[in-house]
């Protein structure tokens, strides 16, 4: 079972990280914090042993992997020094800030030998893998169009730097536009080519950052995407449509944490549950594919090439809401 440190004393960390991988036998071993005393009281509440006070230090503790949940301005320099240390990584999304760090990371991870994860953790959902699976089986025949719905409410506990820090890698786009990239990379198997977008700030960010964005996609083969992202929009729910020449797919509470959601296939008046199979916890599912990578089997749910895709995608996001033009995304090279 994998040995774990953390860095980053966070939420995400704390809510599904540490009882996912129990869940697994995994144990997380240390956890790094810039305040020690958060650390301190971090690492007592969830019986993590150390409470390591510099990065150093936490790479110093005998472990095999390093999951990084810090804001995002550090996850480069973070992700770089796990994999020069030889652990292998499991980074939150955005990879990095920039593609040149994402670029630096999974350069890093390459010529250390080691396993570099993404945390997609769509990627692991029941109803997104089972989209995923009937379109690539030819259900939907040709695809057309996707629709990401993904404007959810910020939880109260989560209004800190995501609203008010641009530097911390504050906003929607960050947040959620960068997972709806993932998820239609997985979903369709295609590359997102360019994109525009508009983003407001509805009154719950701070002057200057966005809280809601609406992105049209445009994918190899001409497929079209759109998607509606916020952090302001209570009552909605999420979901994702896939629309192709034969059949719709069409998933409800598609884009959450947990492993919920219905997808039915309709085909003029027909419509058809879809069997989404087990209904794993997702971040069960991303730590055992990471660790079966970590094994020599298969390769983590969301690699760092999807890392420096989801990010590509997002940056042309930012860059086509400052110049309102369509905007190309870099491509993985
Ligand atoms: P948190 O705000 O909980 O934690 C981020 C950092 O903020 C921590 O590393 C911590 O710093 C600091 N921090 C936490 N609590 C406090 C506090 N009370 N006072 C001051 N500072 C505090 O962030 P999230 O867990 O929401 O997000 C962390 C990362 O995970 C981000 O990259 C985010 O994009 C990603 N994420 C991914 C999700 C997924 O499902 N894949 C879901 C949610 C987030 P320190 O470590 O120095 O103590």
């Amino acid at each position: 079972p994998l040995r774990w440190v953390l860095v980053g004393a966070s939420d995400i960390a704390a809510t599904r990280m540490i009882p996912a991988m129990r869940a697994l036998g995994q144990e997380p071993v240390a956890v790094l914090s810039g305040s020690p005393e958060r650390g301190r009281r971090f690492a007592e509440r969830h019986q993590v042993p150390v409470a390591a006070k510099t990065l150093d230090q936490a790479l110093s503790v005998p472990a095999d992997a390093v999951y990084i949940s810090t804001t995002n301005e550090l996850h480069h320099e973070q992700a770089v020094a796990a994999t020069t240390a030889g652990r292998h990584v499991l980074c939150e999304k955005p990879l990095a800030m920039t593609l040149d760090d994402a670029a630096d990371i999974v350069r890093a991870a390459r010529a250390a030998g080691v396993v570099l994860g993404t945390n997609h953790h769509l990627r692991a959902s029941p109803v997104i893998r089972s989209i995923q699976r009937m379109v690539a089986g030819g259900h939907v025949g040709r695809p057309l169009a996707v629709r990401v719905h993904h404007a959810v409410e910020l939880p109260q506990r989560l209004r800190g730097w995501r609203l008010k820090n641009p530097a911390a890698g504050g906003g929607v786009v960050f947040d959620i536009t960068v997972h709806d990239a993932d998820a239609l990379r997985f979903v369709l198997g295609r590359e997102v080519l360019d994109v525009t977008a508009t983003a407001v700030n509805q009154g719950l960010a701070a002057p200057g950052v966005e809280d809601a964005a609406m992105a049209v996609l445009r994918l190899d083969g001409d497929v079209l995407a759109c998607a509606h992202d916020a952090f302001t929009v209570p009552h909605a729910g999420t979901a994702l449509e896939v629309h192709g020449t034969d059949a719709s797919l069409l998933a409800t509470d598609a884009m959450t944490q947990d492993p919920d959601g219905e997808v039915v296939l309709r085909r003029g008046d027909a419509t058809t549950p879809v069997d989404v199979g087990p209904r794993d916890d997702l971040y069960v599912t991303g730590l055992r594919a990471f660790a079966d990578a970590v094994h020599g089997e298969g390769e983590p749910l969301a690699t760092g090439a999807d890392g420096f895709a989801s990010l590509a995608v997002a940056l042309a996001v930012r860059d086509a809401l400052r110049s309102g033009t369509r905007t190309p995304v870099i491509p993985v090279s």
